[in-house]
């Protein structure tokens, strides 16, 4: 699967968070130093390829959305985010006893009116009005397909026009653990803040609430294929130092 971005992306998101224009006759190892991204993990990004080995009871359904679509993850019975298509997700799920929203950006909910009558319980973060589903906030344990998973904040990313709580879902119950992380961290790169403020904290979200999961917790994000948490150490310029 393609990563959602590439260097030139990962420059440009960086400058929004920093409020700083871009210039485009930085170098490459320039704008890394300006911007405070990781230079060897930047000039790596075109040729990275996160392994990610997903357990039998974990399932991604990518639905149309800008280049490389936008996943939904399922976990047994329950689903993250309903994608663009919740009728192209039922062709494939089976049975669904459950949804949780991570954000409430419309490339993670279109499906969400399709889906939610053939399932029992519908979760989403606190601040989002999300019609018959019950509010999460970091921290709560909610039991989903079984397995308890842990409410993380990650809020900070945000679309030019709705900068919604966003929280990812870890699980250290499945047969490795994992974390259903939206659009916080993607395979080699972030979710897009609009301002400093934001930045800063979908920055300090991320280091205090995902990076300091174990290593080798799965990374299940919302565009892009999954990765790990050490691999996006290593590789990821906004995380690898
Ligand atoms: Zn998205």
């Amino acid at each position: 699967m393609e990563l959602e971005d590439e260097a030139e992306d990962v420059l440009q998101k960086a400058c929004r968070g920093l409020e700083l224009p871009y210039d485009p006759t930085w170098s490459l190892e320039e704008a890394a130093r300006r911007l405070n991204v990781n230079y060897e993990a930047l000039t790596r990004l075109e040729t990275y390829t996160p392994t990610a080995s997903l357990p039998d009871e974990v399932k991604c359904h990518t639905t149309e959305f800008g280049h490389i679509g936008v996943n939904s993850w399922q976990i047994g019975t329950h689903l993250f985010d309903t994608g663009t298509n919740g009728e192209q997700i039922r062709e494939t799920s089976g049975q669904l006893t459950g949804i949780t929203i991570t954000h409430g950006h419309h490339d993670h909910v279109g499906g969400y009116s399709v889906l939610r009558p053939y399932v029992e319980t519908a979760w989403c973060p606190s601040d989002q009005p999300i019609d018959q589903a019950e509010t999460l906030k970091h921290g709560e344990i909610c039991l989903m397909s079984g397995y308890q998973f842990r409410c993380l904040d990650v809020t900070g990313h945000a679309t030019p026009t709705h900068a919604p709580k966003a929280l990812a879902y870890y699980t250290d119950e499945t047969e490795v653990p994992l974390c259903v992380i939206g659009d916080a961290i993607f395979a080699g790169s972030m979710g897009g803040c609009r301002n400093a403020a934001q930045y800063e904290q979908l920055m300090s979200n991320v280091r205090d609430h995902i990076l300091t999961l174990p290593p080798k917790t799965l990374l299940l994000p919302g565009h892009g294929p999954a990765t790990t948490v050490e691999q996006e150490l290593l590789n990821n310029p906004f995380l690898a130092r």
